[in-house]
Formats: C-alpha cells, structure tokens, sequence
C-alpha cells in the first residue's frame, strides 16, 4: 500500500488525482490511499520509501512543493504561465517532483511515458512545439522535464508530423459524431454506453426518434456550415435492423450537407452484426469507412470476453464488406487481453495480415470502473487470469504493421491501461480516420448526438479568454457540452440535451 499524506485537507482536495496518478503509474498493482495532516500530529517516523512501509509527505507553501519519504526530502519551485492557472503549474511540479523521487527511490526504475499521465501526449507535445518554437526544443523538454523515454517521444513526434500534414489540407467546417449504444451482447471490459439490443430492443425506436429530433434542430445551429467528417458510432451501430439503419441514414441525409463530406465512418465494430443488406445500405448512402473489429482472433478469448462471434465469423465480415466495395477498412485488436500472451497476439495479427485491412487500431487492454471484467477482478472470479503486454509484443506490432504499410498517424492513453502504454492507430497512405485525428488534436467542433455523446466548440481565436472551473479568468478556445449516458434518460431529457446544444453552438 501507498500512503500519500497532504498537509492539509485544501491541498488534498486539489492535488490527490495528480499524487495518485503518479504513485499508480510506479506501482499499478498497489493500493493508495491519501490523508491530510490538518492537526499536524504526523510521526515524521512513519515517512519512508521502502518495499515494506511507503508513505509519502506532501507540503505546498510559497510556490515550492516539497515531498518527504524519511530520509530524503525533494522540493521544486513552481513556474507559472498565462495559459495555467496556479493550480495547474502546481499539479504539474507535484508530478515531475514525485516523479523524480521515486524514480531515485526505485534505483532509476522509469516509466516510459515519464510523469505524462493525461490522455493525448502528442497533443501535449504539440503545445510544448508552439511553446518552445521547434520540434527539436520541444522534445529535449519533452525528455528532460517530464522525463518521457526517448522511443515514445520519438514515436509521439513522428504521429504529431503525420497529424500535421493531415491537418494541413483540411478544409473549414465541423464534424459530426452520432451515437448507437447497442451491442449485440455487452463485452466483459466495456466501459462505453452500451446496452444489449435484445434486452433493449424494445427502447431502440424510441432512440431513433429522440435522436431525429435532436439531429432536426442542431443541423440548424450549424448551418452555415458543412461537415467535414461524420462518425457513426457506439456502442454497435450496424446492431440496428436494417429498417432502423436505413431511418438513421435518411435522418442523416435529410439535415446535413453530405455532398462535401471529406470522410464518412460507420462503426460495424462486431462482426456478428454484419451481413451483405447492411453493407449496401451504408454504401447506398456515402459511407466511406468502416470499422470490423475482430480485438483477438483466438476463440478461447472471445468466449472469456463476451464477444459472441467466432473469428471466422469476422473473417467473413470483413470479406463481405470488401465485396460492398469498402475500401477503407479498419480492425481494432486488443492487447493484455486475458490470457493472452505472444502468442496469441501473433496468432491475431498473422490472420489480420492475411485479411488486409487498411487501417488497425491497437488497443492495450484498460480495466475500467464500471466494467464487468473490473468486478470479477475484484470479486476474484478471474483473479487467475493475467493481464500484460510486454516490450516484446509491442515490438511485434510494429514489425506486422510495418510489413502492412501502415504508419501511427493517431495516439492516446486510458487511465489503468494495462501497462501503462499507449493506443496507436496505424493506417496505410491516405487511409487514417480524419475524425479521430480532429478529436485528438481538437482543431474543428464537433457537434456529437446521442446518449453519452460529448459535443466540442472550438472558437477561431486562441486567445480567446473565458472563466475556468476555479473561477479565474484564463485562455480558453474550447468549450464543451455533453448528453446524458444513460438511454432512457436520454430520450426523456431530449428537450435539455437539445439546450445544452443550442448554448454551447448558438
Ligand atoms: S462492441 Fe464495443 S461498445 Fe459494444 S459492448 Fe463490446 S466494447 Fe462495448
């Protein structure tokens, strides 16, 4: 255990995420917990570092964290600009701090993503690059300050490079996402909204029509502009029966300028889900890129994970989408899936390799709260299984993808993913998924519609100033909307969801 102790209940408060994720990030298998010393009765004997007793001392007084383990004790000054509040500069000292000393503590132990625990590092270094003025001086900061290895900085400059030419061509508008939560059945490490159409089927109609309506009015919000990108997802979109498809297609049509959408995705994530009548019903209507997601071509795992489909099933999928005429297909695939080693990932990528898809995201696994595959963890119904990828099956990915043709063009992490890596989509020329590209380096809105659905404004003027959560005044180009995840709530709140959205884009 891990014991981290604020001196006081404010700084607690405030600073508690940042220590945690840290400690975490150093000990993924430890449990840590935090306290404040508001009475000041702390033993400074209880403070130290070591395999037995860790517990840590944290004090924030006149611009300078300061951490005490025992016998040692670090402190950095904090250094503020105007685009972080104090609290911000604070948390980010408090990080590289503890960073530093337990990377000391644990004899140079490091973490390859040094003290970066945020979702989208190539979108921090791509700030750090317009801070410093050169890629060259934003990487040494990227190395030397926040102590990033150099095989990830590399690999998170050379994604930037490929986002920027992406981004470069890209013409002015909005994208627009649509959210389908239903699934055939409910994946054991889910953590997306997602309901089992069978049980649910009877909402899904409901669904489309609330979803109509939300669509009606927001085109109205956007319209004088075009979207550039669309992205259907879920949840399982070609879940939906084909009446229910071709509905949601016609909404589409009916509210939005399609003619100049540079890409159109539909997630047909499971292959269950996937038959020759859906296919052309997306052609029909200017899809332009899929998604089949087999995540492991290994039975065994399917069946642990709750994916009811069997891998020839997704061969047949991804066959039958070929055949429609797709020719921008992408596969996801999962690393650290339970009781999956190197094997098993070799086994996947061989018969991916033999399909040819034209993109593959691969995710590491992330074991999320609220996941059924967290509560048997905990619950030790699969305590027995084990969950890792190792250096040697990254280096396994990148020798398949590179025998593929593809590049990492998109990049991002998840809390308690496994490990401690990274998401990498790797695509062939031409064939990245420019919405995900926007959303990570959120350069256009995103209007977003449905359940759980986040919508984003992106304000032309990056200056642009606007209260932060702490109540200062601050830089601030992005605001932010979201819908309620869950889908009766949804349907019933439309009329606000619909607010929400003509506040954030009115
Ligand atoms: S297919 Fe995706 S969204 Fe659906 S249950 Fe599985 S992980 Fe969740």
């Amino acid at each position: 255990m891990i014991n981290i102790i604020f001196d006081n209940a404010d700084n607690k408060e405030l600073f508690e995420g940042a220590a945690i994720s840290i400690c975490r990030a150093f000990f993924p298998d430890d449990q840590v917990v935090s306290s404040s010393d508001d009475d000041h009765t702390l033993d400074d004997s209880a403070l130290s570092l070591t395999k037995e007793s860790r517990t840590l001392y944290l004090k924030f007084e006149m611009g300078v964290v300061r951490v005490f383990t025992g016998d040692v004790e670090n402190a950095m000054r904090v250094r503020t600009d105007d685009d972080h509040s104090m609290t911000e500069a604070v948390r980010s000292t408090l990080k590289k701090l503890l960073y530093s000393t337990l990377e000391t503590a644990l004899e140079g132990r490091s973490l390859p993503w040094g003290c970066l625990t945020g979702v989208r590092p190539v979108h921090f270094l791509s700030k750090l690059i317009r801070r410093e003025g050169s890629e060259e001086a934003a990487v040494r900061v990227f190395e030397n300050e926040f102590h990033v290895s150099r095989k990830k900085s590399k690999l998170a400059l050379s994604v930037y490079q490929k986002q920027q030419s992406i981004l470069k061509d890209m013409r002015e508008g909005y994208s627009l996402y649509v959210g389908i939560p239903f699934c055939p059945s409910v994946c054991l490490y889910c953590s997306f909204v997602s309901y089992p159409i069978s049980a649910f089927g009877g909402m899904v109609d409901k669904y489309m029509m609330a979803l109509k309506r939300e669509m009606e009015v927001c085109a109205s919000l956007m319209k004088d502009k075009t979207p550039v990108s669309v992205y259907i997802g879920g949840g399982t979109p070609t879940a939906l029966s084909i009446e229910q498809l071709t509905f949601l297609m016609e909404c589409l049509k009916d509210n939005f300028d399609l003619s100049s959408v540079d890409e159109f995705t539909c997630e047909a994530g499971r292959p269950d889900t996937i038959n020759d009548e859906k296919m052309a019903v997306l052609k029909e209507y200017g899809v332009n890129r899929i998604s089949v997601n087999p995540q492991t071509m290994n039975q065994s795992t399917l069946d642990i994970i709750g994916r009811h489909h069997t891998p020839r099933q997704t061969e047949l999928a991804f066959e039958c989408a070929r055949r429609a005429g797709f020719d921008n297909i992408n596969m996801d695939i999962i690393m650290g899936l339970p009781d999956e080693g190197y094997y098993e990932l070799e086994r996947t990528l061989t018969a991916i390799e033999l399909l040819g898809p034209d993109a593959l995201t691969v995710h590491s696994l992330a074991v999320k709260k609220g996941s059924t595959l967290m509560e048997k963890l905990i619950t030790r119904d699969m305590s027995t299984l084990s969950l890792n990828v190792t250096g040697q099956m990254q280096d396994l990915v990148t020798s398949y993808v590179q025998d593929m043709g593809m590049e990492p063009y998109y990049l991002y992490r998840q809390k308690r993913i496994t490990d401690n890596i990274e998401n990498i989509g790797y695509a062939k020329p031409g064939k990245h998924c420019i919405y995900n590209v926007i959303t990570m380096e959120e350069t256009q809105s995103v209007l977003a519609l449905g359940a759980g659905a986040i919508s984003k404004r992106v304000y032309d003027d990056p200056e642009r100033e606007a209260k932060a959560p702490d109540g200062t005044m601050r830089r601030r180009n992005i605001e932010r909307c979201d819908n309620v995840k869950e889908v009766a709530a949804y349907i019933e709140r439309i009329d606000e969801m619909i607010d929400r959205k003509r506040a954030l884009f009115g």
